[in-house]
């Protein structure tokens, strides 16, 4: 966090370095992104990613959607309009927040951006298939995704017992969890290990980590065996 000297800002653990919540999941012939935050630039410049067949949105808030106009050199390489997934609302946000993306008389060199509409149903991007997931942030409805048998879901405070099922039978679950304190609209610590007790995944990882949940390695040691922290540049082999 800017300005802040605590022990997890001021760590020299790699893992204790945290930039806004994303990934990126690949096939042999597709690559797609989960939120563009205001990271993005630089996340897509520290993994080397060339090309980029899509950007998929779980809501609209701006650390998850503040790095779209930097499509713009996916946009230059490939020639092409960078396709974004999202929902009516992430949408609604999307065109207020970058209204030059959109406008009549475009100026040249805005980002391309065609958009596509997330409704419930499952979709695909290239050959990846992707079920979305209801998951609730205080009020706002957020969006968690499944790939096959790895889920991702973050900025969650609630899941309805029907959404869960879809979560079921992943091998890989990814979700939030801010801290260790109780926050009205992201899992604490202990409620993320109680969802996650109630859904027998055999791998988890959390992320979207607060720095007030403590160092990497303390933390750690303190979860239960199937249970991970996620850190950045964490690369997971599904083999799908
Ligand atoms: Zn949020
Ligand atoms: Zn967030």
């Amino acid at each position: 966090m800017i300005g802040c000297d605590c022990e997890v800002c001021t760590s020299t653990n790699k893992k204790d370095k945290r930039l806004r919540s994303s990934i990126m999941v690949e096939s042999a012939t597709t690559r797609l992104v989960v939120d563009a935050t205001p990271d993005f630039r630089y996340q897509m410049l520290r993994a080397c990613v060339k090309n980029l067949d899509a950007i998929v949105f779980t809501h609209p808030h701006k650390d998850h959607v503040a790095g779209l106009d930097d499509v713009r050199a996916f946009n230059f390489f490939s020639g092409k309009p960078m396709n974004v997934f999202a929902n009516e609302m992430t949408q609604e946000v999307i065109i207020r927040e970058f209204p030059y993306a959109f406008a009549d008389t475009k100026y040249p060199g805005v980002p391309e951006i065609r958009l596509n509409t997330i409704a419930f149903d499952e979709f695909t991007v290239g050959d990846i298939k992707v079920i979305p997931i209801l998951v609730w942030h205080m009020k706002m409805p957020v969006l968690g995704f499944r790939f096959g048998k790895f889920t991702y879901v973050t900025d969650a405070n609630r899941i309805d017992d029907e959404e869960k099922e879809k979560i079921r039978g992943s091998e890989v679950f990814v979700v939030n969890v801010l801290r260790k304190q109780a926050h009205v609209s992201h899992f604490s610590l202990g409620e993320a290990i109680e969802l996650v007790n109630g859904l027998n995944i055999p791998t988890v990882y959390f992320t979207h980590i607060s720095h007030q949940l403590g160092l990497h390695q303390t933390i750690e040691t303190e979860l239960p065996k199937n249970i991970h922290l996620a850190y950045d540049g964490l690369s997971l082999n599904m083999g799908m």
